[in-house]
């Protein structure tokens, strides 16, 4: 049975108080269409603000600290944004691997504290346009999974998104083959890795996703959904992609 959709919205670092009305506009097209998953993860700051603006709605973080307190200026834990009300994070997207140098095992301590917290995980894995041309991609691919992996592993809390570096924030779209040869791969190596628990686990696939390549890559076989960045900062654009999530 195919798991159902699940769109989520990466607002990056974009975002003041007077962009809480788009989060309100996206959170009624969400009402329309009850049988897609739709979150939307804002900057920290907006999270409060967003989950009183539109209550019931899913909020989510876009990163968080391993530990759960302590000396770590300026970064936030999993009890930390969860209290302000995100009910699950993005972790190891691939702006942090390069700009904080994230690196995979980070990412699997992330994902045990965020669990640990109550929290839900997006894990983001991606190669870069290097690593394609070299017909490494799949191997970075399924390297990165497996270490960034958190040992108590569950399709309740994890999804993983597969975010080739190359298309993200570009325009660019992989052909809808080789987005089903890598998300296969990524299945059979969740299968090695959680065995029968791994067909649940939704695996999006995010990087330049519109509202005009939506139903042709959430069509594609073992795509369960979306992590869309520019796409996703107002329901007029964001919306399209609901729909067509809806509609797949
Ligand atoms: C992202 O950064 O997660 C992303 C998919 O961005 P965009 O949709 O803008 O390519």
């Amino acid at each position: 049975m195919a798991n159902r959709k699940y769109i989520v919205g990466n607002w990056k670092m974009n975002g003041l108080r007077e962009q809480l009305s788009d989060v309100a506009d996206i959170a009624s097209i969400a009402e329309n269409h009850k049988d897609v998953d739709v979150a939307i993860c804002p900057p920290v700051t907006l999270i409060a603000l967003a989950t009183e603006t539109v209550p019931g709605f899913a909020i989510g973080a876009q990163d968080c600290h391993f530990a759960s307190n302590g000396a770590h200026t300026g970064c936030l834990s999993a009890a930390m944004i969860r209290e302000a009300g995100a009910t699950m994070t993005i972790l190891g997207h691939s702006e942090r691997r390069a700009d904080q140098h994230e690196i995979d095992a980070d990412v699997k301590a992330k994902a045990e504290a965020v669990h640990a917290a109550g929290l839900g995980a997006i894990i983001c894995v991606g190669e870069t346009e290097e690593e394609r041309d070299a017909g490494q991609a799949i191997d970075v691919v399924c390297g990165q999974l497996e270490g960034s992996f958190p040992d108590d592993a569950d399709a309740g809390w994890l999804t993983i998104a597969y975010e080739p570096v190359w298309a993200i924030g570009t325009g660019r779209v992989p052909e809808a083959s080789d987005v089903e040869e890598m998300h296969a791969a990524i299945r059979s190596k969740l299968s090695a890795l959680m065995g029968d628990g791994a067909d649940a686990v939704r695996i999006l696939y995010g990087g330049s996703m519109n509202g005009g390549n939506a139903s042709e890559l959430l069509a594609v076989p073992n795509v369960d959904g979306g992590l869309v960045g520019g796409a996703s900062l107002t329901g007029e654009k964001f919306g399209p992609i609901i729909e067509a999530a809806a509609a797949a």
